[in-house]
């Protein structure tokens, strides 16, 4: 089968590789509909963090299934399957609390799992999936077309956007400014108005990235960043500060941001993974009553709650991809990425 290979810095390429096989009895193969690349698959092909040998890459993926291993019981054959961006057995302690990113059995896409069987990358034709029952969701009933890159976001950036609300606590009747205006970020405004913000900020530079905000539920738009963004969102909510306030880029100046443009007693939902690793001042954090809260998206526990109004048409994440590549082109999908392009690429195999 085909599958992506990053080898080094830029240098992403489409290879014939091995067909997975089941191993372990928990796990199921399952071809790929559609595919993904991420943002922070970005990082390794910047060369912001290394690649120390070629090895598979992508972990944002929908199929049906293909075949199942003896102790899988809930996933059968021909589902339609959503997978989050990694492996959890949803029936552990850390699952149960709703950490299932901490599963105590889980495990990554494109690396081997804890039993030693290789679990494919997701931007591939095929993936082995290791504990099929707990990290797999099926979707019932048929599945359109149309519907597929709506649904393709939830294995990541739908659910990494509404755990920034979720993380952030917000409520009916709230204002939420949201820092970052990729694929997170604007699904994190869908999250706000589907949890029933009536004041949401977008922040971003970018006129489409504006127009899709908006068509998402932001009721402003604040493009200056720093002290002038941090002033305008101030204005905009009463002259106190947001209520809430979703991070959904990782950097040190987008958490000056968040924190900045928050209210007394507000609370930072953060889901951008932390790039060098934004300090928290903990000093005026104290002073001003404000909380953070958040960390790597357990998506696996939001698809369930998701996915009717996915599948219904009540929010719309899959307007996140601009861009639709077939597989053999996954490079140009990194370039346009990388370049901006592109919010977001979908990969058909
Ligand atoms: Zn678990």
């Amino acid at each position: 089968m085909l599958a992506t290979i990053i080898h080094a810095p830029r240098d992403i390429r489409v290879e014939t590789v091995p067909d997975p096989v089941l191993s372990t009895g928990d796990d199921a193969i399952v071809r790929v509909v559609a595919a993904c690349v991420c943002g922070s698959d970005l990082w390794p092909y910047r060369g912001i963090t290394p690649t120390r040998e070629p090895h598979r890459i992508g972990h944002e993926f929908v199929g049906v299934v293909e075949q199942v291993g003896a102790k899988v019981g809930r996933i059968a054959v021909g589902d339609f399957v959503i997978a989050p961006f990694y492996v959890c057995d949803n029936t552990c302690l850390n699952c149960r609390n709703g950490v299932s990113t901490s599963c105590l059995h889980g495990g990554w896409w494109g690396v081997d799992d804890r039993k030693g069987a290789f679990a494919d990358g997701g931007q591939g034709e095929k993936v082995r999936v290791p504990l099929a029952d707990g990290t797999l969701v099926p979707v019932p009933g048929g599945v359109a077309d149309a519907q597929v890159p709506g649904l393709l976001t939830l294995s990541d950036v739908m659910g990494t956007g509404h755990h920034a609300a979720i993380a952030a606590g917000v409520r009916p009747g709230d204002s939420v400014a949201v820092v970052g205006d990729g694929a997170v970020g604007l699904c994190a405004i869908i999250a706000a108005k589907r949890l029933g913000a009536t004041t949401i900020i977008a922040m971003s530079r970018h006129p489409q990235r504006q127009e899709l905000a908006r068509e998402f539920g932001a009721t402003h738009i604040v493009a200056e960043r720093g002290d002038v963004g941090v002033t305008a969102v101030h204005e905009l909510t009463r002259g106190i500060g947001a209520d809430r306030v979703l991070e959904c880029v990782g950097t040190k100046q987008s958490m000056d941001q968040a924190i900045r443009s928050t209210r007394p007693g507000a609370m930072v939902g953060y889901v951008g993974v932390p790039n060098g690793g934004p300090e928290l001042p903990v000093r005026p954090l104290f002073d001003r009553n404000v909380g953070v809260n958040g960390g790597v998206a357990p998506v696996r526990g939001y698809i369930e709650e998701l996915l009717p109004d996915v599948l219904s048409g009540a929010i719309e994440p899959g307007r996140v991809f601009d861009l639709e590549l077939p597989l053999r082109d996954a490079a140009d999908a990194y370039a346009a990425m990388d370049e901006r392009r592109a919010v977001k690429v979908l990969l058909r195999p």
